[in-house]
């Protein structure tokens, strides 16, 4: 659970990171892809990982690496979240 102290962030396998690594330029190229899939080693091992996740989608992130997604996985997460949500609003007001 995201907490406004930010206590999430003292369990992040990232604290020593170099930051860059977790802001590819792209997701295209074969070095943006390496870059991505180093950044992922992080988050695959991370504690803090579904905070961090929380985080980036409830504070719309749209650079770099959340909690083991790209932007562009979270732009298609949120994407699907309000389809479903729009989906739940029209059956509500349907039946
Ligand atoms: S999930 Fe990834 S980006 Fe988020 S704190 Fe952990 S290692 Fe860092």
């Amino acid at each position: 659970m995201y907490s406004e102290t930010g206590d999430w962030r003292d369990r992040a396998a990232c604290i020593n990171a170099d930051p860059e690594l977790f802001f590819p330029v792209g997701e295209t190229l074969a070095g943006d892809r390496q870059q991505i899939a180093d950044a992922k080693k992080f988050c695959g091992s991370c504690l803090a990982r579904d905070a961090c996740y929380e985080y980036a989608i409830t504070t719309n992130q749209d650079s770099g690496i959340w909690g083991n997604t790209t932007e562009k996985e979270r732009r298609l997460i949120k994407r699907a979240l309000i389809n479903a949500r729009r989906r739940r609003s029209v059956e509500t007001t349907y039946n």
